[in-house]
């Protein structure tokens, strides 16, 4: 049985790509008092996590903040544009998309999932040429939108989303286009208005560092359209009174004060890097980690170099190698949390997170960790991966974030 009075020494490496680690800058914000949800000092922090919020999706239109996981952003967005039986085209990136698909399903709409054949579709990204030639199939416009995954977290492939966007006007479709980015966000390029996508989600416990628990809806013009004759019963996630509401700061119902507290210190902490910043120590690091797999002469689970993921790897195992044995050792020895191979991976690979609140050696801890668990387990290593990572670290120098503070 799990002791919980058992404290082992130094802190637990939470390398799971979402929840990532929580920076206590963000922790201490969010210990303040819980204030009066309908009062001044409320209404002003509203308003600054409201227009903050906007800057990380790259849009100036609402953004609507949930207190729910990322999952009831998920419903918000399609049950606030789409009416039952509507069809839905999904693309089947991974394990998220295929969630996503089954939710369409429960709500009473007709998701069609489009994808490559086998589990060689979770090696790749989005194929916008075939979303292209659906939709040009679609000649009287049944399909109402098309929904895909940024950031696949269970196999660590981001997808091009301006493609998406390229494919749907080639195609001269009327379809809402909705995106999932609720790993992507904060850590991978995003541009909600340029790359016209009509509803992002998104969460908090991804690349915004903070715990889990509030999500968002981020909405355009001709989403805001839709959702006035959108027939699928939506009240808790429906968007015309929240917007309202927002206007002022406030929120219809009692929002999660102390959440916000901490967004609003992930705002300053995020913003204050600078978003392209932001992006750039995700790519090194992603690029670092990549060199370490390459090394151990293991593969990575995303196939198509055009989109690997900055925010997380997938490591496969050799054949008869099971990832969840290697991830438990890995758990025991060193106090280390990787993530899961989910669906039809499972046990075929595990994912390695380097989002959020990383850097350097944060990664190259956390692939000490990784090497010293293979080690452990059998698993034959061509050469060092740690090597590898600190050879691509120090011939990719960053700038010094230290001394520019200074
Ligand atoms: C984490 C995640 C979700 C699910 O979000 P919850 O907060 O667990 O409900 C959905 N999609 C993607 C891509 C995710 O990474």
């Amino acid at each position: 049985m799990l002791k919980l009075d058992f404290h082992p020494a130094g802190r637990h490496f939470l390398q799971i790509p979402g929840p990532s680690p929580v920076p206590d800058r963000i922790l201490r914000a969010m210990s303040y008092p819980t204030i009066d949800h309908r009062g001044p000092e409320f209404g002003a922090l509203g308003l600054k996590v409201l227009d903050g919020i906007k800057k990380i999706f790259k849009t100036s239109q609402p953004v609507v903040i949930y207190p729910a996981s990322g999952t009831g952003a998920w419903e918000a967005a399609l049950c606030n544009t789409l009416s039952p039986g509507d069809a839905v085209l999904m693309y089947e990136t991974g394990h998220f998309a295929t969630l996503w698909k089954k939710m369409a399903e429960n709500l009473g709409l007709k998701p069609e999932f489009l994808g490559l054949p086998g589990v060689e579709g979770w090696r790749r990204g989005v194929q916008a040429d075939m979303i292209e030639a659906r939709l040009r199939a679609d000649s009287n416009h049944s399909i109402k939108a098309v929904c895909v995954v940024h950031n696949e977290t269970s196999t660590g492939v981001t997808s091009d989303i301006a493609a998406v966007r390229r494919a749907i006007d080639a195609a001269g479709h009327p379809a809402l286009l909705m995106v999932d980015t609720i790993s992507g966000l904060a850590s991978a390029d995003y541009r909600h208005d340029e790359w016209g996508v009509d509803v992002t989600v998104s969460g908090s416990q991804k690349g915004l560092m903070l715990p889990p628990g509030i999500s968002f809806n981020a909405i355009s013009p001709k989403a805001m359209k839709a959702h006035q004759s959108a027939k699928l019963p939506c009240a808790f996630w429906d968007w015309t009174d929240i917007v309202e509401m927002n206007k002022q700061g406030y929120w219809p119902y009692t929002p999660n004060t102390n959440l916000l507290y901490g967004l609003s210190e992930s705002l300053e902490m995020i913003l204050g890097e600078g978003l392209d910043n932001v992006f750039a120590r995700h790519q090194r690091l992603a690029a670092a980690c990549r060199a370490a797999v390459t090394a151990w002469g293991l593969e990575i689970q995303c196939a198509d170099p055009a989109v690997y993921s900055p925010v997380l790897t997938g490591v496969i195992m050799p054949e008869g190698v099971d990832a969840d044995a290697v991830r438990k050792l890995i758990y025991e020895h060193f106090d280390m949390s990787l993530g899961t191979g989910l669906g039809k991976v499972k046990g075929r690979m595990f994912r390695i997170g380097h989002l959020g609140e990383c850097n350097d050696l944060t990664l190259m801890a956390t692939l000490s960790g990784c090497e010293m668990g293979l080690k452990l387990a059998g698993v034959p290593l061509k050469a060092s991966g740690v090597a590898a990572a600190m050879d691509y670290l120090t011939s990719h120098v960053a700038k010094p974030s230290l001394k520019a503070a200074a």
